[in-house]
């Protein structure tokens, strides 16, 4: 973590081959958790320099971040000043003041993806439960307009009576709610697309998402599904990022229902969870990929270098010591695995259901990648309690 220069180039003259360096504009992360984190792994093999604004003093992308500024990418005093430092400004997390992006977009900085492209992800859907009850039946998906993730946003109701309960649960109307129909879905499905600056869109292998209790959990890449399927879903993702501005990768979360249709859920405009596989499975990971597309370097290859790959998230199991405990025992049998790879946050507390870290598994087919983390799940650990 170094001090940053004070002035900077903050774009590529279009005849200059991008090598002193081996980059020289720096990237600006609002956000410095798991994802700013793989950011700034994949910068540093490019030597592109990669500041992060957190809250957080040891947020995981700190140690890593060519710079971290601590403070808060909510308040708009502190991101204006952040991106003073920065040449182009991107994020790790949609829950960012959209409204500071827009004015800085104004004054000239470069947002990528654009700050409309943010406004849109935060704003959704229809007002009035009940109303939307009648109309879409039960059960009846309620979620916040903001500050939603790991499905901390969403409450289920299952009748009328239940909707004041859900309602209550999500903290009230103040953040701003929204309902979805209930989505029967046989999968979830995901695809990553990568938006270049000259607006060229690459697509990365429809992947599986297993959630429980909402939270991602696995991810099995590719996903087991026919190709009629992953070409409906690969073109309803391809479809929705077209839809969006500005530069960087996307994740398009699905639902398969029975009848083989794709429904949308959300769109993350940044790298994530569903993508984390990408780290040894693809070409260019989407870290990597999301790095290129917003400092304006040619888009790399998606595709998958190995038949299949499996991604486990390791999620606090129990609060403090016990947690980690738990989880070391199943990062030391992972560090047994031929070909399994162990990514640690490092974040400093422990809580259920948080993201730790996450263990990614390749090989020559699913059922290999499968059968050795079914086995490193199921073995007994050891307790101390
Ligand atoms: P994240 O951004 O971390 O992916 P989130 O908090 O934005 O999560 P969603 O993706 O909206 O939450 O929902 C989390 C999970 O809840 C989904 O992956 C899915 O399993 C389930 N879910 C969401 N919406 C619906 C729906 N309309 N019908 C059925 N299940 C749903
Ligand atoms: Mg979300
Ligand atoms: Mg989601």
């Amino acid at each position: 973590c170094r001090a940053l220069p004070d002035s900077h180039e903050t774009s590529l003259r279009k005849d200059e081959i991008p090598v002193h360096g081996l980059f020289e504009t720096i990237v600006g992360v609002l956000g410095g958790g798991q994802l700013g984190r793989m950011l700034c792994q994949a910068a540093s093999q490019m030597a592109i320099k990669v500041v992060v604004l957190d809250p957080q003093e040891n947020c995981p992308a700190s140690a890593l971040a060519y710079h971290h500024m601590v403070g808060s990418f909510d308040d708009s005093a502190t991101v204006e000043e952040f991106a003073k430092s920065c040449g182009v400004l991107t994020v790790e997390t949609e829950h960012v003041d959209v409204a500071t992006l827009e004015k800085l977009e104004q004054q000239g900085v470069d947002c990528e993806p654009k700050a409309s492209t943010i406004r849109i992800i935060q704003i959704d859907g229809l007002e009035g439960a009940k109303r939307a009850g009648q109309l879409f039946g039960y059960p009846l998906m309620i979620k916040t307009k903001r500050l939603a993730y790991d499905g901390r946003g969403n409450a289920v109701a299952k009748s009328e009576d239940e909707l004041s309960t859900a309602v209550a649960a999500l903290g009230g109307f103040e953040r701003g709610l929204y309902v979805e129909k209930w989505a029967p879905f046989v999968k979830e499905l995901a695809v990553i697309v990568a938006r270049g600056r000259d607006g060229s869109l690459l697509c990365y292998p429809v992947v599986e998402t297993i959630h429980r209790e909402n939270i991602c959990h696995i991810v099995k890449a590719p996903a087991n599904v026919s190709w009629k399927t992953r070409k409906l879903a690969t073109e309803v993702a391809y479809k929705a990022v077209s839809s969006l501005e500005g530069a960087g990768v996307f994740a398009v979360e699905l639902f398969l229902a029975e009848d083989g249709q794709i429904l949308l859920n959300e769109v993350a405009p940044r790298p994530h969870n569903s993508g984390h596989h990408t780290i040894e499975s693809c070409y260019t990971s989407q870290f990597e990929q999301h790095l290129r597309a917003v400092v304006g370097l040619p888009l790399g290859n998606p595709s998958m270098k190995t038949p299949a790959a499996i991604m486990y998230n390791l999620l606090g199991e129990d609060e403090g010591d016990r947690g980690f405990l738990l989880a070391h025992q199943l990062i030391g049998r992972a560090l047994g695995i031929p070909g399994a790879t162990v990514h640690w946050y490092d974040k400093s507390e422990m809580r259920k259901q948080r993201k730790m870290g996450h263990i990614t598994i390749v090989g020559p087919s699913m059922s290999d990648v499968e059968k050795p983390l079914d086995s490193m799940l199921s073995a007994e650990r050891f307790d101390s309690q």
